[in-house]
């Protein structure tokens, strides 16, 4: 039956989509926009970010890419809040250009992460939640827009009644990255967004993130195995323990 018949066509589109929607975080890809809802607060402290601040560029001890989050922000009574990591990043700063590089990959990187409804065009329709990590500038530009609405006596964009998307821009990269934020001006209802919105929504911005915390001794071994042969682990132990 030629109805039946495999046409072994590739679907570039629905593949990569499939492997998106797998993950819970949002990356805006290189000179692409996205049209997101930013969820109102679920907490008293009426934030609409979560910042996480992790170290990135160490390995697990499966050799994996590791990301812990830094002590200074994060830390606990069962880690303290002396970050080693941050200590040693300090130190290897006034080292040699190799050291100097480790340092860079591996210092405190924040973001600021908002849940988010993802309007898609293809489908028309919208996929959430999601969590949409941004730089600092690019969450002060969202701030900015906040403060704009208030100060004009106008709805917040994440209103639960008369909310609106915003387009989040990103053009260029690595160091020339530069995002732009506008928000829609169509103003409509959450449950228009998603009928579903209240349950579905995560309730735990921080849990969800999911950040990965050693005390001082775990993180030391984190660097260890990842640079094991590229550090003067004698002068380390001399200079931050
Ligand atoms: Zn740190």
């Amino acid at each position: 039956m030629s109805l039946n018949k495999p046409t072994f066509r590739v679907n570039i589109a629905a593949n990569r989509k499939s492997t998106e929607r797998k993950t819970l975080f949002l990356d805006i890809k290189p000179d692409t926009s996205v049209r997101v809802r930013i969820m109102p607060p679920t907490t008293e402290a009426g934030m609409l970010f979560g910042k996480s601040v992790n170290h990135f560029k160490l390995k697990s001890e499966e050799g994996f890419g590791l990301a812990l989050g830094c002590l200074d922000e994060h830390g606990n009574d069962d880690t303290g809040t002396n970050c080693y990591l941050c200590s040693l990043v300090k130190m290897l700063r006034n080292g040699d250009k190799a050291e100097k590089k480790i340092a860079d990959d591996m210092r405190a990187s924040p973001r600021w992460y908002a849940q988010v409804w993802v309007f898609d065009k293809d489908e028309g329709s919208y996929f959430g939640p999601k969590l949409l990590g941004l730089s600092k500038t690019t969450a002060e530009a969202v701030n900015d827009i906040l403060v704009a609405q208030e100060d004009s006596g106008d709805d917040y964009f994440c209103d639960v009644e008369q909310g609106q998307d915003l387009i989040i821009k990103r053009t260029g990269s690595g160091l020339n990255t530069r995002y732009n934020v506008l928000p829609t001006g169509k103003k409509m209802p959450l449950s228009e967004v998603d009928a579903d919105w209240e349950e579905k929504m995560i309730q735990d911005l921080y849990a969800a993130l999911e950040i990965k915390l050693e005390d001082p001794d775990g993180q030391k071994r984190a660097v260890y195995r990842s640079f094991e042969d590229e550090l003067d682990w004698e002068a380390i132990q001399e200079q931050i323990g």
